[in-house]
């Protein structure tokens, strides 16, 4: 019988699929790395979510494995070489998230443009603070994204047709002739970018050549006036740098969901930041999110069995 290790809460309907496939389910929510190599040994397959991490460690302590499923997108709590070097199968649900996380990225948008969190955090003190939050619009202005796939353009798509924003845009790949035509897109320099925009948004994922990209030189390409959202990576952003930049009025504001380290430690400078929206890696934190992560790993996991 197929054994999986479930290690990171999935929706249910997706474990039904597995019951119902009549695979054996061992279920236990983020084991820590020690943890991790006891229940590996005797497991085909194991399905985790941005946690816990697969190390070379769990790897090769790892007798049967043939599959590792990551219900989303990212595969960075993955150690992939340590996997392919055991022929292990690394399977994902690419687009499970897309929508979430863009509507995360524009929600952050009109937090930090109308400083919604701060007006909350205000009321709560009992301050009436309406001077205080003058905000701005979004329509109009020009959003910059940095990473044109699947959730880049998702956001690109709100922006334009529900904000009437202007889109630029920089990619390693130019993004397909229709999404610039139905955008009226712009593919530009990453210079460019963050001297025009008046949001930049980020959307690449952490690899060696996006680590820091957005560093102190960059920040201060940016209009006084404008502002950095992430629900990418942490790691693409240098965090000293944002500080820096946000203390010092380089830029406006930033609103985050992805830290260089995450959990972000509570009396991290970025907490006593008023111009800041933080969340806690939530992009793909919905309901909606999760099923269809679930499913689609499921059904590739089942299909793997059936087939091999
Ligand atoms: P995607 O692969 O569809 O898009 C990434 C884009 O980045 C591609 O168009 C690619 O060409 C571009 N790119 C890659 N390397 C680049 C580089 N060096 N310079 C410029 N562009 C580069 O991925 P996606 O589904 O849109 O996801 C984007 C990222 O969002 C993921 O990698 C992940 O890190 C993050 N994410 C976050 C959450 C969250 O909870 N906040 C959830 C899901 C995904």
């Amino acid at each position: 019988m197929v054994k999986v290790l479930v290690a990171a809460p999935i929706h249910e309907k997706a474990l039904e699929m597995l019951k119902k496939a009549g695979f054996e389910i061992v279920y236990e929510e983020y084991p820590s790395e020690d943890r991790l190599i006891e229940l590996i040994k005797d497991v085909d397959a194991i399905i985790v979510r941005s946690k816990p991490r697969v190390t070379r460690r769990v790897i090769e302590a790892a007798e049967k494995l043939k599959v590792i499923a990551r219900a989303g997108v990212g595969l960075d709590n993955i150690d992939l070489e340590a996997a392919e070097e055991k022929g292990i199968k690394v399977f994902n649900a690419p687009s499970a998230p897309t929508q979430s996380v863009a509507e995360l990225a524009i929600g952050l948008m009109l937090a930090v443009m109308r400083k919604i969190a701060y007006a909350d955090r205000k009321m709560r003190e009992g301050v009436w603070a309406k001077k205080q939050c003058l905000g701005h619009e979004l329509r109009g202005k020009v959003l910059g994204v940095i990473g044109m796939g699947r959730i880049g353009s998702a956001v690109a798509r709100i922006a334009y047709h529900g904000f009437g924003m202007k889109i630029i845009y920089y990619d390693v790949r130019k993004c397909p002739k229709e999404i610039e035509k139905e955008l009226e897109a712009k593919c530009v320099d990453l210079d460019t970018l963050f001297k025009e925009a008046d949001v930049v948004t980020i959307h690449v994922p952490l690899v060696p050549a996006t680590k820091h990209l957005v560093n102190e030189e960059k920040l201060r390409l940016m209009k006084k006036t404008a502002i950095l959202i992430n629900t990418a990576r942490g790691g693409v952003v240098d965090t000293e740098a944002l500080v820096k930049a946000l203390r010092e009025g380089w830029i406006a504001g930033a609103g985050l969901d992805v830290f260089e380290e995450e959990p972000l430690p509570p009396d991290h400078p970025l907490t006593k930041l008023e111009n800041v929206v933080l969340t806690p890696h939530i992009g793909a934190n919905t309901v909606e999110a999760q099923e269809r992560a679930g499913i689609e790993v499921v059904e590739k996991i089942i299909e793997f069995f059936k087939s091999s």
